[in-house]
């Protein structure tokens, strides 16, 4: 006798059957899905780590002067529409410097003026620049600051009127003619003192990095950033490739670390720092490294005034004079004074009193 399965039993495999089958479709559904997802977090994390394409430049010339201010820092840029970019100010006193320069080349405002960090060496000459002539805007870390320099800088803003923007990772600001500069950093959350080499500072690790783009020209500002600052931008897969580098903390030897300067591929790195300075800058470390990669400096002790020009395709540097003592030799600190420690906030009256 053979056995015969009811209606009721076939239909019930059927089912069986079918469920099995919808199973198997879920899950190859579901292992799509997943798959579809990851491949795109990686296309996306790819396409936000690519640099954005850059506009075609006009082919008029963008200018950056690296001014001389002794030991601080100061870059006049002039976009090739002729807006202009200030990246700090100097010392107390070097006002004046900006302001000379600005005749000389024929400018009458600032469009944006770009303040690093809070420390005398950039931020001390600003309130003068600003109330000496017409600054529409002004980007700030906003890194909290207690010195008189810091107080006179905000004050300045306030009673001129200049538009006060908190720096953020992203923002552009369009120079015209084809020319634009990104800011890179500070990334939040802000370092802290325990994330720190011991000596170094907030506020210079907190420095505003900006990237310049003309073309096929580019340069990274990075302020007093040092060497974690650098790894926070390099690990944040930020754009730090760029032709020109002006070089983080004078030329300090905790900044301008070996893998940054790989990953940037600088062609010429610009110092700016003055003579007899107490810090040791440049450091002799330093030097060494941009030498050991083929990488041309220029610095402001021994040259002046640094000038690039580009029209978007290659680019020129020329010096205000011939190099008064040997490029590749660094400074040393006066033994009384701990080396490379400018992190003491400096009021007016001190750094004048010192004389920068
Ligand atoms: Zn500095």
């Amino acid at each position: 006798m053979t056995f015969r399965p009811s209606i009721n039993q076939d239909s019930r495999a059927q089912a069986r059957r079918g469920c099995m089958v919808l199973a198997v479709i879920l899950s190859v559904l579901a292992v799509a899905v997943i798959a579809l997802l990851i491949l795109g977090y990686f296309w996306w994390a790819r396409r936000a780590q690519k640099p954005a394409p850059q506009p075609a430049p006009s082919g008029d010339e963008l200018q950056v002067h690296v001014l001389d201010v002794g030991q601080g820092d100061s870059i006049l840029i002039v976009a090739p529409g002729g807006k202009t970019v200030l990246v700090d100010a100097g010392t107390p006193g070097s006002g004046k410097v900006v302001v000379d320069a600005m005749k000389r080349y024929g400018l009458k405002q600032i469009d944006l003026m770009v303040a690093t960090h809070a420390h005398a060496d950039h931020i001390g000459g600003a309130d003068e620049v600003i109330r000496a002539t017409k600054v529409l805007s002004v980007l700030d870390s906003q890194v909290p600051n207690t010195t008189k320099n810091y107080e006179d800088f905000l004050k300045a803003i306030k009673e001129s009127g200049a538009k006060y923007v908190g720096a953020a990772p992203g923002q552009k600001f369009d120079l015209g003619g084809g020319a634009n500069l990104t800011v890179l950093a500070p990334i939040k959350p802000f370092f802290t003192k325990d994330q720190l080499r011991s000596g170094a500072n907030e506020p210079n690790a907190n420095s505003v990095v900006v990237r310049l783009d003309y073309g096929d020209f580019s340069m990274l500002l990075t302020g007093d950033a040092e060497a974690e600052t650098e790894a926070r931008l390099m690990s944040a897969g930020a754009n730090v490739k760029a032709k020109v580098l002006k070089v983080g903390h004078h030329g300090s030897r905790y900044a301008s670390s070996d893998e940054f300067l790989r990953a940037g591929g600088f062609e010429a790195a610009l110092i700016s720092d003055g003579e007899d300075n107490r810090y040791g800058h440049p450091s002799q470390d330093a030097l060494d490294r941009f030498k050991a990669l083929g990488i041309k400096i220029y610095r402001t002790d021994l040259q002046g005034e640094i000038t690039i020009t580009t029209r978007g395709q290659g680019y020129q540097i020329q010096t205000a004079r011939a190099a008064t003592g040997d490029l590749w030799t660094g400074r040393t600190a006066p033994k009384s004074n701990d080396a490379d420690s400018d992190s003491t906030p400096t009021t007016r009256s001190r750094r004048a009193a010192s004389g920068r």
